[in-house]
Order: C-alpha cells, then structure tokens, then sequence
C-alpha cells in the first residue's frame, strides 16, 4: 500500500514531468511495479514474508542477497555502529539500493521490452501479491503466487500498450516503491540506515527515524489499526486522482478529487 500511495503522490505531484502525463496502461504497469517493489528491500532477510513469494527461487535470491548485505554491513561499518548481524535492513535498505534498481530497471527494459517487461511484471506483481494477500494466501503457497502474478502480468500486458511505456517510468516506480519501505522502516522502533555510507554521529549504519513517540512496533496495534487503513484510503484516493488525470475514469470526469483546488 506505501508502494501505491507513493507512486500516486508521485504521478499527482509531477503533474509538468513525463512521469505525471502517463497513459492510464504505462500508470498501472508503474503502479504494480511501485507496489511489489516496496517489498523488494525485506528480500535481504531469508524468513520475511516476501522471500517465499516464489518459493525456493526467491528463498536462494534471499540468501545470495543477505550474504552480501552482511558483508557490506562488516566492511563499511565504524566502530560507533553495533556489531550486529548487518544482512537484514542492511544494504537494500539504502538509497544507493534504491538507485541502483532502478538504474537496473531502466536498463534491463531498455535492452528488450517484450521480454524484459513481462518478466518484470511477473517478478514485482509477485512480490506485490505476496505483500497484499498475505493473509488469505498460505504463508508457503508460492504456486498460487506464482498462477496469481502471471495472469495479472498477462492481463496487464494484452490490455497495455507497451510501447508507451518508457523505461525509465518503469525506474522510477521500483525506485519509488523502495524508498517507500524506507519511509515505513524509519517509522519502526529499529529505523532504517537510508543515508549510508554518509556518516551520521560517526555512524556509516546510521538508523534514520524520527523521534522516539512518532514510531511504533512493526505488526504492532498502531500498524494495523491506524497507518493501514489511513495508508489505505491515501493510495485509493491519489490512485483516482491520476487517473481521472489521465483520462482513464470517465465516471469521475467534473469531481473534485482535491477540495482545495
Ligand atoms: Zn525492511
């Protein structure tokens, strides 16, 4: 839901940016890769959620990603930074992470869009399924996951025009989706080291969070009985902004989405 809120704002803000003038097709393509990349970062922990969205493909991914993780943790940490297992909330919890996908992103569409593409959306509406249903899919149900993202991804794409996809709004999404993950870690009692490597009080893993009252217990009361439905309505309600922007809700064409405008 971060993923979808951010994307949303993003598209409502950038209203004079390519990225605000999508087709309604390339907005649901960023919207479901924004969505499942807002999950991406948690894939550095082995028994997270996400990573048995596909089953062993994304448990091995997993390890692969909390082992170098860890070893980035180990050689860029100062002495001031707990000598802690640094694979998880390690180095895909960075901006330099967020960047990197979608450089990445922007990159492997480029190269191909009739099959980067698809495989992309498989990937990302995987991810995003796993993190939406979690609770009326089986924890360990990666072949209903699997049948799930392939059938949105293929109904995504019959009814998408690809060419009007850019791949760099295909970057923009998984870069905005991580950052969205940072911006609810921050908001736990752990934090989240956004900045490394900038050194913070001598910190390179500095946990960036806002002071102490404004955060709260991951899966805690707060999550689940405040920020999910408020979250909620917020991506709802930006979702229908740009898309009655892009032309693509005619039954909402002369309401007012935004009262002070
Ligand atoms: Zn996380």
């Amino acid at each position: 839901m971060s993923g979808l809120a951010a994307w949303g704002a993003l598209t409502v803000l950038a209203s004079h940016h390519p990225v605000g003038n999508l087709t309604p097709q390339a907005w649901f393509v960023g919207a479901a890769l924004a969505s499942g990349a807002a999950l991406l970062p948690d894939l550095d922990h082995p028994e997270s959620t996400v990573s048995s969205t596909f089953g062993s493909v994304t448990l091995a991914l997993s390890s692969v990603l909390n082992a170098i993780s860890h070893g980035v943790y180990r050689i860029s940490r100062t002495k001031r930074d707990p000598n802690r297992d640094g694979g998880h909330r390690g180095l895909t919890h960075t901006l330099v992470f967020a960047v990197l996908a979608a450089v990445v992103t922007t990159a492997v569409v480029q190269t191909s869009k009739s099959w980067a593409l698809p495989i992309l959306m498989f990937f990302f509406c995987g991810l995003a399924v796993r993190g939406l249903m979690h609770e009326w899919s089986p924890k360990h149900d990666a072949v209903w996951i699997a049948v799930t993202s392939l059938a949105l991804t293929i109904a995504c794409l019959k009814w998408t025009d690809q060419s009007a996809t850019t791949a760099a709004t295909c970057g923009v999404a998984v870069g905005i989706g991580c950052i969205a993950h940072y911006l609810g870690d921050a908001i736990t009692e752990q934090g989240c080291p956004m900045l490394w490597p900038v050194p913070i009080a001598w910190r390179t893993w500095y946990p960036v969070a806002p002071p102490k009252i404004f955060r709260m217990r991951t899966g805690g009361k707060v999550e689940l009985v405040l920020l999910a439905p408020v979250l909620t309505v917020v991506a709802i309600w930006l979702s229908a902004i740009a898309l009655q922007r892009a032309g693509a809700l005619p039954m909402l064409n002369g309401v007012r989405l935004i009262p002070w405008t």
